[in-house]
């Protein structure tokens, strides 16, 4: 049998009385192995004491539970009762309120995080385990003497941190699209399947050609099927997107991040880059010059500024006669000229071209002063550096500017303007609040006041003249 052989190859050993079989295909093939033990017509049979599972039966695999139609809620039932069980026997012991706590943070929170993590809760499971904390942190009393939103909330803001199941659960999503948002080389071996997914289940709209050019609806304006047609792990990611507006969105980024975008269907580009990458000449610059992303269009582009380089297709100078001989490019000039049209197509935010300048920002005030070691300094250093991972931000709202902000001194203003900005959490009414000043100055009409009445709630803000 070929597992015999590749543990022998391998050197790995595995415990073939206890290996089960998950067959795959479509459902009529499933059916056939099943029922005839082959996985082909002429291959050999599967020996009788491996167990092959039938649809609907999950098999254990690293503490996960996979299988064809499976039911998720079916696997919790059975953590369910194991919780139960665990929590009755704590019960006993009859444990204060803190202790009560804990024991819900190791029982329900420890035995629930990693299958939540591989398998996903559903709804019905975590609705269950809320209402079990809930009983099981007021032990006998029938009537909650505190509202749980109190008790949920953290210790510094005079709540208990009592385990919120479903928090957890959100909190764990937002690390699974983190892990996909990572666009490095070492990504998971999971994102590449997902995006391979996503650019295989198009919408009747979008054209299926140039499937090299789609690497993500989240970089790129090509869409995907979202809904029920759509696998459920990836649609888990459009949902948590959508819920915690986890978007592409900063002030400015470095160039690090802006030339690793890829340039076709660019999400920030004007949506005419969409036509622009069906056009006969882009299929040059993908297929011959291997162009994907924006640092390397921005480089071809560059090849016009040479001194020597003539509009001629047989133009000989340095870059034209390499990117004919390498890239078998008929037009060198020709693709340029594209390369730099494409350029143009993106906003000044996403353009190399048009902005970026370094330099030191950091803010510091030498004024002699007895305050002088209550002060913070900061850097005025707006750009988001580093990766498109890090481009990414959660909480995003309101409109998207796509020019860069202008410093200062960027027009020769070069006057320093001092500002004091003090911050402070305040309790009135029982409502806590923070609240931030930024002082010009006596009657300065630039003074302003941001109160934020709920820390724990966004889009609860508000700036006050
Ligand atoms: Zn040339
Ligand atoms: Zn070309």
């Amino acid at each position: 049998m070929i597992l015999t052989s590749w543990c022998k190859a391998s050197t790995a050993k595995f415990n073939i009385q206890k290996t089960e079989i998950i067959p795959i295909g479509t459902q009529e093939h499933r059916a056939k192995v099943i029922e005839t033990g082959q996985t082909r017509d002429d291959s050999e049979e599967i020996p009788i004491n491996i167990y092959i599972a039938k649809d609907g039966e999950p098999v254990r695999i690293l503490g996960s539970w996979v299988g064809n139609k499976i039911d998720n809620e079916n696997i919790w039932s059975a953590q369910l009762d194991k919780i139960d069980h665990t929590l009755e026997s704590w019960e006993r012991s009859n444990p204060t309120i803190e202790g009560r706590k804990l024991i819900i943070q190791m029982v329900v929170g420890g035995m629930t995080q990693y299958l939540a993590q591989v398998q996903g809760m559903p709804k019905g499971a975590e609705k269950k385990l809320e209402k079990r904390i809930r009983k099981f942190i007021w032990g006998e009393k029938t009537k909650s003497p505190i509202n749980i939103d109190i008790l949920y909330a953290p210790i510094k803001m005079g709540g208990r941190g009592l385990l919120d199941i479903k928090s957890r659960n959100e909190a764990i999503d937002l690390m699974w699209l983190k892990s996909y948002l990572k666009f490095n080389n070492d990504r998971p071996l999971w994102t590449l399947v997902a995006d391979a997914l996503m650019a295989i289940n198009l919408p009747q709209s979008e054209s299926s050609s140039n499937r090299e050019t789609k690497q993500s609806v989240f970089l790129q304006s090509w869409k995907t099927l979202s809904g029920t047609k759509c696998p459920k792990t990836i649609r888990k990611l459009f949902l948590t997107a959508k819920k915690f507006a986890v978007w592409l969105e900063g002030l400015a980024f470095t160039p690090s991040i802006t030339i690793a975008m890829p340039i076709w269907y660019h999400a920030k580009a004007d949506p005419k880059i969409r036509c622009l990458t069906g056009s006969e000449t882009s299929k040059c610059l993908i297929k011959n010059h291997k162009v994907m992303r924006v640092g390397e269009i921005e480089k071809l582009a560059n090849s016009l500024q040479h001194p020597s380089n003539t509009p001629d297709p047989n133009c000989l100078c340095e870059n034209c006669v390499e990117t004919g001989d390498v890239n078998k490019c008929e037009n060198p000039h020709n693709c340029y000229i594209q390369a730099e049209k494409l350029i143009g197509l993106l906003p000044p935010k996403w353009n190399l071209t048009m902005r970026y300048q370094s330099g030191g920002d950091i803010i510091v005030d030498n004024t002699n002063d007895p305050d002088h070691f209550k002060r913070k300094y900061f850097s005025g250093k707006y750009e988001t550096d580093g990766t498109i991972a890090d481009a990414f931000h959660a909480f995003t709202e309101g409109e998207t500017m796509n020019n860069v902000p202008q410093k200062f001194n960027d027009n020769g203003n070069t006057e320093v303007i001092k500002v004091h900005i003090a911050t402070k959490l305040i309790t009135a009414n029982d409502i806590k609040k923070l609240v931030a000043v930024i002082y010009y100055g006596r009657e300065n009409p630039k003074n302003s006041m941001l109160k934020v009445s709920n820390p724990q709630r966004t889009g609860n803000r508000s700036w006050e003249p």
